[in-house]
């Protein structure tokens, strides 16, 4: 076991400043695997110190003297694959299959987006007599979660760093160990001592003293609505930018006329990805009511190949979710559905055969489920798809808009402008039409309680930019 006691502060590791621990469970094993320190506010004021000393000379430098090493960490991030993967496996039960194509590979997609994004930007403009500079917001906290670990710390820091932000960051205590192989990949590849710093810990600990630093200008969270509000409140009292990547109740509708058979597959797997713990998942598959059955069938077909299994497999589609609390949560909300009146047409409450050990559950499918039920308002994050019946198109975007969410959705129509016409009226951050695929250079981000701001890509850049007018 891995026991460590140290937090990247100022270009090296150093022993915490706090004496508790956060054990790092193997979800599919429920083995401790690691320690890490659970820092302390004194932490922080270090970390912050750190970057706040770093931050005038960072926020100086050319495009080319941040494109260097930024370049160096991408080239790691390439190198590290296999390690990243195992990493993200053993901490978060994720197959070793999805966890090289996504949990490994998207990260470095994203990184090397913002290599060629920050070799072409143009940091200034003129406009009238005036030269408008794009200057860095100045020391970021990023606090981020533990379903796409890598990822939500790419996604921040990559575009922070690029934009000449120096950073400390706060990874979920579920999955530090990933956290902490970045900050290696990040201190080998030669930034400046103090412009990223991490400290591990919990949120009402760490998190909440971070989000509240007056040493801190820009609060980056990706987490839970719930979270995101008080960061939001505390970040308001600070009058500190923020951005939130909140949580989602994504609809998939399936339009009449439609290919049923691929909108409700592709919905299969896009719910049962990563045990369902994505907050873009699709959770809420909308058909309409003369196609219901046909679309429960299939949903139950589909559901079945996603049999939970040991995720170091390469034959395993599902592995466990993330924690025991995560399993009892979503074991709850199955539980409820059943209790208001859904029907089982796949999976259950009940632990899958032959995994007595371990946070597994079964990739389940509720039908009948009407769209004011606790299943269908709430996020669930585990593998549940609720399979809703609408009348016709005006109903079908009242349920699809219906709740407090907005972050993704899919429409599939038996043509590009029907399904395109339908997306315009989604309140929702991005929509794929007949099944297009996620682009990582795309803006990301929700409406309504789903967030405020974007990450990746461009957009994701300028979140971590201010503007200078100098008049002539
Ligand atoms: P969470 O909100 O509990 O925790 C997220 C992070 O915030 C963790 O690092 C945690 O330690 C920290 N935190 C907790 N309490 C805090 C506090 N009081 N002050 C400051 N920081 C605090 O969420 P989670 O359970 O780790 O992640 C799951 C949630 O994240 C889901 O709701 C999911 O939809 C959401 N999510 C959103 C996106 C997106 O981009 N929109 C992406 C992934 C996950």
């Amino acid at each position: 076991m891995q026991q460590h006691a140290d937090q990247y502060i100022g270009g090296a590791w150093r022993p915490t400043l706090g004496g508790g621990v956060l054990e790092v469970r193997n979800p599919a094993t429920e083995a401790v695997i690691a320690t890490v320190p659970a820092g302390t506010a004194a932490d922080v004021d270090a970390a912050v110190a750190a970057a706040r000393g770093a931050a005038r000379a960072w926020g100086l430098t050319t495009r080319e003297e941040r494109l260097a090493p930024l370049t160096r960490l991408r080239d790691a991030l390439a190198e590290r694959q296999q390690q990243i993967a195992e990493t993200v496996l053993a901490e978060l039960g994720c197959p070793i299959g999805f966890a090289t194509a996504v949990q490994a590979g998207l990260p470095l997609a994203v990184a090397s987006s913002y290599v060629e994004l920050l070799a072409g930007y143009e940091f200034q403009e003129k406009v009238g007599n005036s030269t408008v500079l794009s200057e860095p917001a100045g020391v970021v906290a990023a606090i981020t979660p533990w379903n796409y670990p890598l990822h939500q710390v790419v996604a921040k820091v990559v575009p922070a760093l690029a934009a000449g932000c120096t950073v400390v960051l706060k990874p979920a205590e579920d999955t530090p160990l990933v956290a902490r192989l970045f900050a290696e990949l990040v201190d080998a590849a030669g930034f400046p001592a103090g412009v990223f710093n991490l400290v591990t810990g919990t949120g009402v600990e760490v998190g909440a003293a971070l989000a509240g630093h007056p040493g801190v200008d820009l609060v980056s969270f990706t987490g839970s609505t719930a979270v995101g509000r008080l960061i939001a409140e505390t970040a308001g009292r600070g009058i500190k930018k923020v951005s939130l990547e909140l949580g989602g109740k994504s609809a998939n509708v399936v339009l009449p006329g439609a290919d049923l058979g691929r909108a409700v597959n592709v919905n299969a797997a896009n719910v049962f990805a990563n045990s369902g713990q994505t907050c873009t998942a699709w959770t809420r598959l909308l058909v309409h009511q003369d196609q219901y059955e046909e679309a429960v069938a299939i949903a139950a077909k589909a559901a079945a190949k996603y049999a939970p299994g040991d995720p170091a497999s390469p034959e395993t589609r599902m592995g466990p979710v993330v924690s025991a609390k995560q399993r009892d949560r979503v074991l709850g909300y199955i539980r409820s559905g059943i209790e208001q009146g859904a029907r089982v047409a796949a999976g259950g409450p009940e632990t899958p055969e032959g995994l007595p050990t371990g946070y597994f559950v079964r990739p389940t499918v509720l039908a009948d489920v009407t769209p004011e039920m606790t299943v269908a308002q709430e996020e669930i994050f585990g593998p549940v798809l609720s399979v809703i019946a609408y009348r016709d198109e005006e109903h079908a975007l009242e349920i699809a808009n219906g709740t407090e969410y907005g972050l993704a959705g899919g429409v599939w129509a038996a043509d590009e402008e029907t399904a395109v016409a339908f997306a315009r009226r989604m309140d929702s951050g991005q929509v794929h039409v007949n099944g297009g695929q996620f682009n990582p250079q795309a803006p990301f981000g929700g409406y309504k309680s789903s967030g405020i701001g974007r990450e990746l890509g461009r957009h994701g850049l300028e979140e971590f930019l201010q503007t200078k007018s100098l008049q002539f």
